[in-house]
């Protein structure tokens, strides 16, 4: 569908790479002034705004680690500061730290947690606030397949990405009224940094799974991303939308 040019403006946590790069690469080219945001890849964050300058867009890079509730607070604020308010919060940042159950560690249990699920708990809390105000915004939390169907040695991951629908479901219903939608996307394997590190033994199986016997990219969950956000999916909320291959279907 195509969109006239939007003057909004979109955080994407975790755009300096993978799915949230193509996220804020798509937002920048739909015209929305958009804040790359990154913890570690400041070149790569840098690179990302300056090819969305580059094609006559509007962005920022800002950092912060998403799992902590100071930063993510903090993060919104400076945004809103530095562009004058915030449309769209894309709640994409996020990690794995994969091992059995058995053998799985209480910090990795815990940063995968906070990173991937009160992450996103905590930036929209102070997202909505403006939201509520300007009677307008929209809020895309990243899931996965796995948090619909589970996954071996993803406990941690799992159970957070399992949270964020849950989360979903309550935001979506406390201010749907206000002109506020949330809704997420569960992408199943797409080709990023995250499964580039799989076993070729691990991926095989994976593709045996996927109807369309390929991986995804991540433009094809970007694409996904921006209807979301856009007026025409004013009345989708609270919902997961899988992007998978056919992987899942319900
Ligand atoms: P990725 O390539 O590993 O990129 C992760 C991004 O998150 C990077 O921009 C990274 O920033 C940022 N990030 C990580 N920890 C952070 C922290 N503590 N604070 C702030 N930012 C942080 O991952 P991806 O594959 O694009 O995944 C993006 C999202 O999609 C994740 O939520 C993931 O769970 C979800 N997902 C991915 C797949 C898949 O197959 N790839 C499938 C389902 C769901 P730095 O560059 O600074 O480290």
């Amino acid at each position: 569908m195509s969109e006239a040019k939007s003057t909004k403006r979109v955080l994407v946590t975790g755009s300096s790479r993978g799915l949230g790069r193509a996220m804020a690469l798509e937002f920048g080219r739909r015209g929305y002034s958009v804040a790359v945001h990154y913890v570690r890849s400041q070149a790569s964050a840098e690179e990302v705004a300056d090819r969305i300058r580059g094609a006559g867009g509007e962005a920022r890079v800002f950092e912060g680690d998403v799992a902590d509730a100071d930063t993510c607070q903090a993060l919104v604020k400076e945004v809103i500061a530095e562009f004058g308010g915030l449309d769209v919060l894309v709640n994409n940042a996020g990690i794995t730290r994969d091992t059995l159950a058995l053998r799985m560690r209480e910090e990795d249990w815990r940063a995968v947690i906070d990173t991937n699920l009160s992450s996103a708990f905590f930036l929209a809390k102070a997202a909505l606030r403006g939201m509520l105000r300007q009677n307008h915004g929209r809020i895309i939390n990243i899931s996965s397949v796995g948090g619909l169907i589970g996954n071996v040695g993803q406990a941690n991951y799992v159970a957070a990405k399992a949270g964020i629908i849950g989360l979903t479901k309550v935001l979506a219903r406390e201010y749907a009224a206000r002109g506020v939608t949330v809704n997420a996307v569960a992408p199943g394997f797409i080709e990023s940094d995250m499964t580039a590190g799989l076993a070729d033994e691990l991926k095989g199986r994976y593709l045996e799974q996927i109807p369309a016997g390929r991986f995804g990219r991540p433009y094809e969950v970007a694409e996904a991303v921006v209807f979301l956000a856009s007026e025409g999916a004013a009345y989708i909320n609270g919902q997961t939308l899988t992007i998978d291959g056919g992987m899942v279907m319900s």
